[in-house]
């Protein structure tokens, strides 16, 4: 989760009773060519991966039913190919929805979306999944590659990172942003953990692009960054941890909570929502000790 999700579900709210005039002045579009066949597509906060295919076109995370539409609009003034298959970069519904919008496409989700289907009191989910993997799987769109890869938990459980080995893209959602910390209200269902092992992953990888599904801005940096930020976080609360652990495991508890009024990484002052430093400092904390 994001803090700028707020801030899209009114624009979301706003257009349920959109006017004409409304309409008229429907949020901009903003693509970018990013490799033949190869687009991203930023509106109302969230950056979408659009592909071109032999015989239809593969989209990440439409989000909603009022950006889907947006995306749909889009996608028609470069082809004329139906939207064939609508990748979700993880299970959390500010992400999944809209799909009503691309009756054709299939819908590839990692396996763990489906624990989700019967949890949605909103009907945010997408009514249907149609193509589940478990680690990794390829996706042969005629014009090029698209390789799904799932590492285990990190924001949310069923991630699904994008990547284009052939054009250098990855896309991930929620797991960093450039020069910001997320806000310590939304890393309710982050496994800091995990995050970190995505992003050293992917921080090794020969990449032109990194889409961080909130962000237009996608250089390759802002990911190494992100790597870094939880290497240092994890490098400032392990070492106490490990000393409780080995002389007081009930101490566990206390020792998270007293780091996350203590630790300071003064190198990254300067970020968005640094305050919020103690609340990561907490979330790696109980991740180290005790999952999730
Ligand atoms: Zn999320």
């Amino acid at each position: 989760m994001n803090h700028k999700i707020f801030a899209a579900l009114s624009g979301v709210i706003a257009a349920a009773g959109l006017t004409n005039a409304a309409l008229a002045a429907s949020p901009r579009v903003t693509t970018q060519k990013l490799a033949d066949n190869v687009y991203s597509m930023d509106v109302l906060h969230y950056n979408s991966l659009v592909v071109i295919g032999e015989n239809g076109v593969l989209i990440t995370d439409p989000a909603n039913p009022f950006r889907a539409g947006l995306l749909q609009a889009e996608i028609t003034k470069l082809t004329n190919l139906p939207v064939s298959k609508i990748v979700m970069t993880h299970e959390h519904y500010d992400h999944v929805g809209g799909t009503g919008v691309f009756p054709e496409a299939e819908i590839v989700v990692q396996e763990n979306f489906e624990m989700f289907m019967d949890q949605d009191p909103l009907g945010m989910l997408p009514t249907r999944l149609d193509v589940t993997f478990s680690e990794s799987m390829s996706i042969d769109m005629g014009t090029t590659t698209v390789d799904l890869h799932h590492f285990g938990p990190a924001d949310g459980i069923a991630i699904a990172v994008v990547h284009l080995p052939g054009e250098g893209i990855v896309v991930t959602s929620d797991m960093y942003a450039p020069r910001s910390l997320t806000r310590g209200l939304f890393l309710t269902d982050s496994n800091l953990l995990g995050n970190r092992q995505f992003l050293n992953e992917l921080a090794t990888w020969d990449l032109n692009y990194a889409i961080s599904t909130h962000s237009g801005d996608m250089s390759v940096s802002h990911l190494i960054e992100g790597a870094a930020f939880h290497n240092d976080l994890y490098d400032a609360v392990y070492p106490a941890i490990k000393k409780v652990y080995e002389e007081n495991p009930a101490g566990l508890v206390d020792v998270v909570i007293e780091l996350g009024e203590t630790v300071a990484l003064p190198q990254y002052e300067s970020w968005r929502n640094y305050q919020d430093l103690g609340e990561h400092v907490r979330k790696m904390g109980f991740a180290i000790t005790h999952g999730g």
